[in-house]
Formats: structure tokens, sequence, C-alpha cells
């Protein structure tokens, strides 16, 4: 009898590793056979150099099933302590608005989908990005905005480094920030100039114009809450030829003068109290505009409105060639994921709540404020600004009590500026709250009473905005913000733009690098928990207590993982992490009195955020060759170290490579490196190819990211959230970023922080600490292998038709594999972009394409799909290879094929014309299985030209839908 019980436990044990992992154990059989191999074990001993194989299998423990991981989450969680928060400094409670959380939060729909870089398969959520732009557009009152960056405090650092590019003050060298900007972004902003070599000055906003500066930055309404008049300190910093850029909350500018109209060059800000939970940190959008002059050096990814095929509107990715993987080291930034996800949520508040129900918001928010303002003022209390839109500052000898008495109470105050207390009021903020709030400051029986306050204030016209920055201008008068109000149009809404878009929740997505896996329900679940979403990430750690748990718990597994001995979860992306690491090791050399080290050595099959990443480290950037195998050239690498050893900082170099192969060299790549005084930092990016089987730490790196956006389960949400923690020995461990309100433990006081958040995207950790957990040390490694598996499966298939641009020992390839169109397309004129837009009427997502080589895609299929899906993208790409063929044998023209008018829209197919060499049907039902979930892109081929050279990056005037 227990022995049949322990037997069931087991069986549910593996539950969760056999849904995580695609093929099923006849599958993998049959895989196997195809390989010509009898185990999974042998395909591993041919694929993965034997020098690099760990002896020792991983710590984690045992895999646990869904219920143990949610029901020992949640105990976790409970450690939490949720207190009202009145913290502000850019994080504010906010309410979901329901239709929101369930149908785009919780929808696999909208957070299992890439960056859009298919745009005809992806309209719906470029439609809800078109509309974010459109929302900064008319808040901030500037003419280009782009689709969202990492937060508040890093889109800061951008417009620090815009301002650098395009002011005319060419010799000043420093940038200015007010003293009352959010002193996180002071961090974030001082930490990007020491790598740039930036001076940075913080003083009093009036003093800005006193110094050679190239731009500066203000906070509108300041930390504080004082509405600062910003339009002459603007024209100052103007007139010594200086960029001048504003912060700003998103809430306030409801109410106040768009800095844009008052003559900012640049605005941004965070978008998090737009519909998006605080979530201790992250992951919110930031929002970022500038002149219409400047749009060639924006950050970040802007959408456009282009045409398509037949000349209907279409959007896309605007201005694509200024993407890193093209720039390199020409980059503007190297943000690579950014903040989709969440900035659609913000952009589907400002829909649903449209432009009178967001002023109604903004009003009630402030007129609290004014109520509260009121009510202390009769009481004596001494408010430091008599401006506000939300926020009071109180300055206070009895501080200590105030605070004492707000904790027994639960309730949050900003606290870390000295001899006062900061009270900013929100969205759910309520009538009895702010008699707390009374009852908190001043000690019961106060009589005030908030009615009568509300009377008197509304009698007297008290609002604590200066008549000369109330905004007077319309916004949001597009029909997208003003149709949508009930919630059935809502729900209508969201569901037609995400039927637009192609997810995995519809077919595998095969882009390589990108690591398109299985985001399990499960682990998507603890998001939205109160005691997860609804921290601030500046409260008191003792209230944060679940948090500390899950992230030392998630920390200690990623040691274990990569074989490093410390780990920072602080960056938001990839390519964040990037600058960390490198930051780093630029940390280490200094203090070895070794600071001129500055050259970063680069394969060129690298990643475009690698170059850039090194660029923002102020690192020179030397290429490193690669042989015809794809390998990274020895004698290019060993000369080249020789040659700069004095100044060599680091090489950056990505395993396995973006080629798709194990590189049996790796280890010596480290020596070399090594012996001439330079750091290894591994691109973790590829990780899913080494959890488990091998890893940076041991192979003989020093620092790596790891994207959990990738590897480890975090959804890619239509082009982020993501989070990038790096991994480092311990010596490099003292130079891990930081944070100047909140204390990281295990970092060096005193250095800077790289995001706005101590912790970063805090919010999104639960994901990959329950994949970790539900995985198990076993199930871990399973998946690397089972990666291989299929990728080597995949491989084989595809190169009965198509030549496999790489392959490493014994002709195997990592956890992806390069499929070379170029033949193909000398031969037929056939691009590697029809083929892309071929896959679409399959109903499949094109791989990556043209990276890391042109006129390829790199495939990845990770461990989660089926041997199933596998076959049916097979059989896709083999039919294509049938239709390219047949323009080979002249049978079809190369202006009259499937492939050149690929993707086949309904109105297409079933227009009245048809004068095509091949039938309807076969333009959309080109195999039998499409028939079963035929997926239709919505728009066909879209002019990249034309949108360009038309660059519209906000909704198109309604008179263009009349047309
Ligand atoms: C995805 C990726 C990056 C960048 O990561 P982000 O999270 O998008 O910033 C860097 N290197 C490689 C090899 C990648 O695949």
């Amino acid at each position: 009898m227990s022995n049949a019980k322990s037997l069931e436990q087991l069986e549910q044990k593996q539950d969760f590793i056999r849904r995580h992992i695609g093929p099923s154990p006849a599958q993998v059989t049959d895989m196997l056979s195809a390989l010509g191999v009898s185990s999974v074990e042998e395909l591993i001993g041919q694929t993965v150099p034997a020098a690099i194989r760990l002896e020792q299998g991983l710590s984690i423990g045992e895999s646990r099933t869904e219920v143990e991981t949610l029901s020992y989450l949640k105990s976790v969680a409970s450690k939490n302590k949720v207190f009202k928060s009145y913290i502000g400094q850019g994080y504010h409670p906010t309410h979901v608005p329901n239709v929101i959380l369930r149908n785009v939060l919780e929808n696999p729909g909208w957070y299992t989908a890439y960056t859009p870089y298919q745009p005809e398969i992806a309209q719906g959520r470029l439609e809800s990005l078109l509309n974010f732009q459109t929302l900064t557009i008319d808040v901030t009152g500037l003419d280009l905005a782009s689709a969202s960056l990492l937060d508040e405090a890093t889109a800061a650092a951008e417009a620090m480094a815009l301002a650098k590019r395009v002011s005319k003050a060419k010799k000043a060298n420093t940038f200015f920030i007010a003293q009352d900007v959010h002193t996180q972004t002071i961090d974030v902003v001082a930490t990007r100039a020491e790598q740039f070599g930036f001076d940075v000055v913080v003083g009093p906003a009036a003093e800005a114009a006193n110094h050679d500066i190239f731009g500066a930055l203000f906070q509108y309404p300041s930390t504080t809450g004082e509405v600062v008049d910003v339009q002459d300190l603007i024209a100052q910093v103007q007139s010594k030829k200086a960029i001048a850029c504003v912060a700003a909350d998103i809430m306030s500018l409801m109410l106040l003068k768009a800095p844009g109209k008052l003559g900012a060059d640049v605005v941004l800000g965070s978008a998090q109290r737009f519909g998006v939970p605080m979530g201790y940190g992250g992951p919110h959008a930031a929002f970022f505009a500038t002149r219409d002059a400047y749009k060639r050096s924006l950050p970040g990814r802007i959408i456009g409105v282009s045409k398509d095929r037949l000349g209907n509107d279409a959007l896309r990715m605007a201005m694509q060639t200024r993407e890193q993987h093209i720039r390199r080291e020409k980059a503007n930034s190297n943000i690579c994921t950014a903040q989709v996800l969440l900035a659609n949520m913000a952009a589907f508040y400002a829909v649903y709540h449209g432009p009178d129900g967001l002023k109604t918001i903004a009003q009630r928010i402030n007129r609290f404020a004014s109520i509260l303002a009121s009510g202390l003022k009769s009481k004596g209390v001494a408010l430091k600004h008599d401006t506000w839109f939300d926020t009071l500052t109180v300055v206070a000898d009895n501080k200590d009590d105030v605070i004492a008495r707000a904790i027994a109470a639960e309730v949050n105050f900003a606290t870390n500026h000295a001899g006062e207390y900061s009270i900013s009021v929100n969205e759910t903020t309520t009538r009895a709250d702010v008699t707390q709030l009374f009852d908190i400051i001043l000690g019961e029986g106060h009589g005030l009473d908030v009615d009568a306050l509300d009377v008197q204030i509304s009698n007297d016209g008290v609002t604590g905005i200066p008549a000369a920055l109330v905004r007077d201008d319309e916004i949001l008068t597009h029909p997208n913000f003003n149709s949508y109000q009930s919630e059935t149009e809502m729900l209508r809404y969201i569901k037609r733009l995400e039927n637009k878009d192609l997810a995995l929740n519809h077919s595998m997505i095969s882009l390589g690098s990108c690591t398109m896996k299985l985001n399990a329900t499960a682990e998507m679940i603890p998001v939205t928990w109160p005691e997860f979403a609804e921290l601030h990430p500046f409260c008191p750690l003792e209230q944060a207590q679940g948090y500390q748990v899950m992230i030392n718990e998630l920390h200690d597994w990623l040691v274990d993982i990569t074989g490093y001995d410390a780990v920072s979860l602080q960056p938001n992306s990839g390519a964040q992490g990037e600058y960390a690491g490198l930051i780093a090791i630029r940390k280490y050399h200094e203090s070895r009195g070794e600071g001129h080290r500055n050259i970063c050595l680069i394969p060129s099959s690298a990643h475009g955020t690698n170059p850039a990443s090194a660029q923002m480290a102020s690192m020179k950037v030397v290429v490193v060759g690669c042989d015809k195998h794809g390998n990274i050239d020895m004698e290019d690498l060993r000369a080249k170290a020789a040659d700069v050893a004095e100044n060599l900082s680091c090489i950056m170099v990505t395993y396995p490579s973006t080629h798709g192969v194990y590189e049996q060299s790796i280890k010596e790549v480290c020596d070399i490196v090594h012996q001439h005084g330079g750091q290894v930092y591994m691109d973790g990016a590829n990780m899913n190819a080494q959890v488990g089987v091998t890893s940076p730490g041991s192979i003989g790196s020093d620092v790596s990211h790891l994207n959990l956006h990738k590897t480890f389960c975090i959804p890619h949400g239509g082009g982020g959230p993501g989070v990038g923690p790096i991994g480092v020995k311990s010596h490099l461990a003292p130079f891990m970023p930081n944070h100047s309100i909140i204390n990281v433990a295990g970092t060096t006081e005193g250095n800077g922080a790289v995001s706005a958040a101590p912790y970063g995207s805090a919010a999104i950790l639960p994901i990959s600490w329950a994949y970790i957990a539900m995985m198990g040390s076993e199930g871990l490694k399973q998946a690397t292998e089972m990666a291989i598996v299929s990728a080597n499966y995949l491989t084989e298939k595809l190169s009965e038709h198509f030549p496999i641009l790489y392959r490493g020992q014994n002709n195997r390839v990592a956890h992806e594999c390069i499929v070379d169109l170029r033949p193909l397309k000398d031969a037929s004129g056939i691009t590697e972009m029809d083929v892309a837009k071929r896959l679409q009427d399959y109903g499949f997502h094109s791989p990556t394409m043209s990276f890391p080589v042109a006129g390829t895609l790199m495939i990845e299929p990770t461990e989660s799909e089926s041997k199933v899906e596998i076959d049916r993208f097979i059989e896709a790409m083999v039919s294509i290879k049938g239709e390219i063929d047949k323009i080979i044998s002249g049978e079809w023209s190369i202006e009259n094929n499937p492939l050149v008018f690929a993707p086949h829209t309904q109105a297409d197919v079933l227009g009245s014309e048809w004068d095509r060499a091949y039938d309807r049907f076969y333009a959309a039902f080109p195999v039998a299985s499409v028939a079963k979930d035929k997926f239709w892109p919505t728009v066909t081929r879209i002019d990249d030209v034309y949108g360009d050279r038309n660059l519209i990056c906000s909704c198109p005037a309604v008179e263009t839908y009349a047309e």
C-alpha cells in the first residue's frame, strides 16, 4: 500500500517535466532513431564537447508539482505585508481595470507574442503600441515618441545620451540634474554618465544654466511634489545650446501643461500608474518623446504607419535600419527587449478610460491632495511647497513619531529625505484614507472633516496647480480613445487586436537566439497575486520578506546553474545585463590600477547588443573574425589579444555561439583572454543549451547575463518585459549594482544602480522561480538535452532540402541551426524575406531572419515543441522549397508566384480579380494541415521604404479613416 502511494507521488513529481517538454517518450525515440543514435546520452556525447561537460548534477533538488509549488510560493508571498503606499517617487497604487487584467496581462494571446518583427501577423499589438505612442505624444506635447523604454530612470539616462548626441554645445561635457529629480533617477543617470565620461552636477533647478552643460534634467512635478514652472528653466538651458529634458508624471499631465508646450526637447517618465501594478519595482513601461528633428537619435523602437501591397494602412516598426543588429557600435542605445506588454496595458488603460475618464481620475487624486493640504495647513503643519498635484512634503520635527504611527496603521510614507516626509495620494485613495492620514499626521481628535474640507476647497478653488500651468488643450481626441468606454466594446477591441497577432498559443515560434519556449500557466499565476503585485519597491525591507525569500532562493539556484559566485537581479533586460557586467569589469580593472584597459573583443557573429553595450561602457570594440565553420578564428583571436594586450579589457562571447554550435575551443578562448589580463564576458542568451549540461562559470568565464525571458520562461510579452540578471565570479562581486534608496544585500555600498528599482522587474521573478522549482535538477537538464535533440532532429530533416550553414563536432548542432537560403536565392531570385512571409500563410512565425548571417534563417525549436509541431514546421519549409523549385524550373515566373505575393489576406484571396499563376485555394491552404486552424494575416506585405519616407508615429488622423 505505502509502496503504491510513493509510486503515485513519483509519477506526480514527473508531471510538470513531461508537460513542459513537448515530445513524448515515443516521439523522442523516433527522433533519436532519425538521428541514428540510441539514446539521448549518446547524442549529447556527440554534441557537447567532453571538456566542458559538468561532472556533477545541479543541486536544485527534486522536481515539485504545480500544486506543491504554488502552495509553497503562496506561503512565501504571504510573508510580504501589503501596506497602503503613499511613497510615490515614481510608483503609485493603481486600479488595473479587470477587463485588462484578465484579457491582456493574464492572456497568453498577449503575453506569449514576440517583438513585432513580422508586422503582417502583429497588427494588433502594433496598433496598441501606436496608441501608446499617441498617448505619449499627446500628454508630453512633443512630436515623436518611442514604443516604450525600460523604466523612468533608464529613460532619463537615454535622454542624457540623446542630449549629448544632438546638442550644439559640442564642447560641454556636463549634464545637470535638478536635485528634486527622483533619487533613483539621479543614481541611474550618474552611473551612465560615469561610463560615458560625462560630468554630472546635481543642484537646485535654477542653477542649471550656471554650468557648462550639454543638457539638463528636471522633474515635473518634483519628487517632493512641487509643481515647478519649468518654462524659464528650459529657456535658460536652451540659451546655452543645451538640451532640456523633463521627467514627468503621466497622471499629472492630464491636468498640467505639457512640458513640450513649455519648450522641453525631451519628455520622459513612467506609465506605471496607468493601470500597471507596482510589482515591487516592475516591470513597467517608460515613455519617451522628443522633437521630430531628433528622430534619428531616438532610443528604442518606434512604431510607424505605412502601406501594404494593396495600399491599405499597415503598421510596422519604423526605421529598422536604426536597429542595433545593424548599427552595432553606432547604435543610439542598446535597448532590445523593452516593455511592450506593459506599454500595451497603459495604452489600454487610456483607451478604456478615455480623455474624460482619465481627467476625472487625475482631478480626484488632485482633490484629495488639496483636501489633505488645506486640512494640514489649517492645523499649522508646515508644507515644503505651496503647489502640488498629488504629493505633499511635510517639514517636520516630529517625523519619527508620525512615521511610527503610520507604520502602526500599516501605511507607508516616503521618508528618505532628512527632516521631512512625503505623502503621494493616488487613484486608489478614498475619503476614509484621507481621514486616516489626518489621524496619523495630527493624532486622533483633530476634528477635521473631509467632506467639509472638500466643500471649502471647491469654493475657494484650491488645486495646488499654478494657473499658468493648467492644461488648456484637448488631448486624446482620436477615436481609439473615445470609442471603447463600455466593457463590451472594450472586451471586443482587445479581442479584435489579439486576433490579428500570432503568438505561442497558436503555433511554434522558432526564433533562433530568442528561445520561445513554454510559459507555463502555473508559472504565470503568482505574478498577479496582490502579495507580489502591490508592493512599492521602496517599502521597508521588513515588509518585503516574502520577496527576499523568493529572491534569495532564485539567486542561489542561478548561482548553482551558472557556476558563478553571485548574481544581481537588477538589470531589466539582457542588454542591461551586458551593460551591468561590463561596468563590473571596468571597475574591477580600475580597482587594480588598470583603468586604462578599454578594449573589448567581439566575434563577428555577436548579437548587436554586445557592441552597443560595449560602447555604453566606453569600450573600444575590436572585431574578431570567424572561420568557415562559424567558429571564432583562433589565430585572429591570438593575434588581436596579443596586439591589444596592454589595453585589453574583455571579450564578449556567446556560448554556444549564435552560429548554433558548441565551439571546441571555448576554454582556450577564455585562457587566451585571461593570459593577456582580460576578463571573459559570456553572453548567456543561449543558456538554454547549457543548463545542467555545462555552465559559464565552469567553462572559465567571469561574468554573464542570463535572459530570464528566454531560458527561464518569462514570456516575451510582444517585446518585453524581460529580466537580465548577471552572474559573476567572486572577484567581480564587489562591483555589482546597488541602489541609493534600498541597499541590495551582498553588494557594495555606494555602487550605482543600473535600474530604477533595486531588484529590477521583481514581479516577474516568480515565473522563473516556479519554472526552476517545478523542473528540479533533473528536469532542467532534460530540458537542455531535449532542446538539443529537437534542434538536431530538425536540422537532420531540413538538411535533406536546404544547406545547413554551420555544424559542430560529429556534424551536430547545439540548440539551434542556420538554414542557408543564399544558394536558392541565387538560383531563383526568391529572398529570405519571401520565405519568411510565405511561412505566415502556413500559420508560422518566421525564424530569426538574416541574423547572425544575412540571407539565412536561424531556427530554434526549444524543448517545448512536440515532434508533431516540429514536423508541421518541417512540412511547411519543405513545401516552400518545392515552390521555389517551381520557380527555378520555370513553371512559375519570379514575378508571379505564391512567395512574392505572400502573405495572403482574406481580401486578397477572395477579391474579384485573380491573375496569379497559382490558384486561390493553394494561396491560403498550401498544405492540408493548415485548414485545421487557418491563421489569416490581416495585411499583405508591408512597404518599409514608404513608411520611413513618410514617418507617422501616432494614430493616423481621423480623415484617413474616411478615405
Ligand atoms: C536576446 C539576446 C540579447 C539581448 O537580450 P535583450 O533581453 O533583448 O536585451 C543579447 N545577446 C543574444 C545572443 C541574444 O539572443
